[in-house]
């Protein structure tokens, strides 16, 4: 995997160190020499993962790294600590400013390395999402500038899986002070309690006493239901194998027993953060997408779309010999609706006629609003007797069916003129069946409405 990794140290000596490492790993490598630099760095290269020195003059790495979390320009940019410290108290005050872990010098390249696939892996989907989120941020639907990573996650819920009964206990009780946590001592139940549970991290020990607890993560990352839930492990201090083995296949950190509590709690925050934050692109993303396609009023398709899909189905249609159908509706006299009762009463109108529509086609068939009071079906695979059928049992329901409206006169009949065309041999397109189905609904219009009209197939 190519990515660019920017690593800032004070000294010349370490940053050559670990450029050489990383670009012998192919990696691509930018560099600073402090805090200041690192930021101007990181807004205009973007990099993939940052390697930062705790111990520099004028802003140490812990206050680099606070800005860069501040930052919604870079905050999602992995941060790895290069600290001489071994101390606690600085791992916590890393992870409280936002790091995603710590390396300690000298550097052990193994672990480097396995922490920088495993963080990059990450990113890569989060980059995937943000590109799609820039459409939101385009559509206003995302507020600019808006920063899960320093959201509040309180309350969020945890699921502890240690047959361990005493440790269990003692980190249920911790965790429980911030979030919803369940604990789970028997391993075998653990799946189905995971699947169901929509919990926002995991944590499993691999010290399990029947079960293996790598299998168990692993399983979790296999898992459709799970596979988005971070996962900690809490790994013996001396079982590397366990660490490397689980940030292989996809595990988001570890915990090194015996459990330093601080340490785990703002491990546990980082976790949920990025999770939080992954939620909200892609719960953007899917908003987004369906308000590009939908009418708001009606919940049928929009043009936009109608078009797009207009133009496939036509395409697949004459690629594999098949009939393809479409319909234009237009309410009868629907103006006098909203001169006679208003917009709100007319909305109301529309959007009872389009449940008609939808109730009288099939899951295959499209609906859409072309926009005003007319709607268009498309139907695949259906031959034009099919369609004028369709067209007419659409006709009779919307005449039948009073049309409830919140004013005095308590409902409205409306009738409806529709015009049918039908996708002819080769060279045909969208528009051409658009066109003639639009020239049938002219003649169903002129013939003295609630009518049904089949355009001729030339
Ligand atoms: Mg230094």
């Amino acid at each position: 995997m190519s990515a660019l990794v920017l690593v800032v140290d004070d000294v010349p000596a370490n940053v050559k160190l670990l450029e050489v490492k990383l670009t012998n790993e192919y990696y691509d490598v930018v560099t600073a020499k402090d805090g200041f630099e690192a930021i101007s760095q990181a807004k205009q290269h973007k990099p993939d993962l940052i390697l930062l020195d705790v111990m520099m003059p004028g802003m140490d790495g812990f206050e680099t790294c606070r800005k860069m979390k501040e930052d919604p320009d870079i905050s999602h940019i992995p941060v790895v600590m290069v600290t001489a410290l071994s101390d606690i108290a600085d791992r916590v005050r890393g992870l409280e400013a936002g790091a995603d872990d710590f390396v300690t010098k000298p550097i052990n390249d193994i672990a480097l390395f396995a922490r920088v696939k495993s963080l990059l892996r990450i990113k890569v989907l989060l980059d995937e999402l943000r590109m799609r989120d820039k459409t939101s941020l385009q559509m206003g639907v995302l507020a600019e500038g808006q920063n899960t990573f320093t959201q509040d996650v309180s309350g969020s819920s945890i699921l502890v899986i240690d047959d361990d009964v005493v440790q269990l206990k003692r980190l249920t009780e911790r965790l429980a002070q911030d979030y919803k946590v369940e604990g789970v001592s028997k391993p075998e139940g653990a799946n189905s309690i995971a699947a169901n549970g929509n919990f926002d991290l995991i944590i499993v020990s691999t010290q399990l006493a029947d079960t293996d607890g790598l299998r168990l993560a692993s399983h979790f990352k296999s898992q459709e239901e799970t596979r988005n839930i971070p996962i900690l492990m809490l790994v013996d201090e001396d079982d590397s194998r366990a660490m490397l083995k689980g940030l292989e296949f996809g595990v988001n950190d570890y915990i090194i027993m015996p459990v330093d509590y601080n340490e785990m709690a703002a491990r546990v925050k980082t976790q949920i953060r990025r999770k939080k934050y992954q939620d909200a692109l892609k719960s953007n993303y899917q908003q987004t997408i369906s308000r590009a396609i939908t009418d708001n009023l009606t919940g049928l398709y929009n043009r936009h779309y109608l078009n797009a899909h207009l133009d496939n189905l036509v395409r697949q249609a004459l690629n594999n010999n098949k009939p393809l159908s479409l319909i234009i509706l237009d309410v009868d006299h629907f103006k006098s609706v909203n001169d006679t009762y208003g917009h709100d009463i007319g909305d109301q109108v529309l959007k009872q006629i389009a449940d008609m529509v939808i109730k009288s086609i099939r899951s295959a068939d499209l609906g859409a609003r072309l926009g005003g009071e007319e709607f268009v079906v498309l139907m695949p695979e259906t031959d034009s007797q099919q369609a004028s059928d369709a067209a007419e049992r659409i006709r009779k329901m919307v005449e039948s069916t009073p049309i409830k409206v919140a004013h005095e006169v308590g409902q409205i009949n409306k009738t409806v003129s529709i015009g049918v065309a039908f996708l002819n041999e080769m060279g045909d397109s969208g528009q051409g069946l658009l066109k003639r189905a639009d020239e049938a609904l002219y003649k169903a219009k002129n013939g003295g409405r609630n009518k049904v009209v089949s355009a001729i197939s030339e």
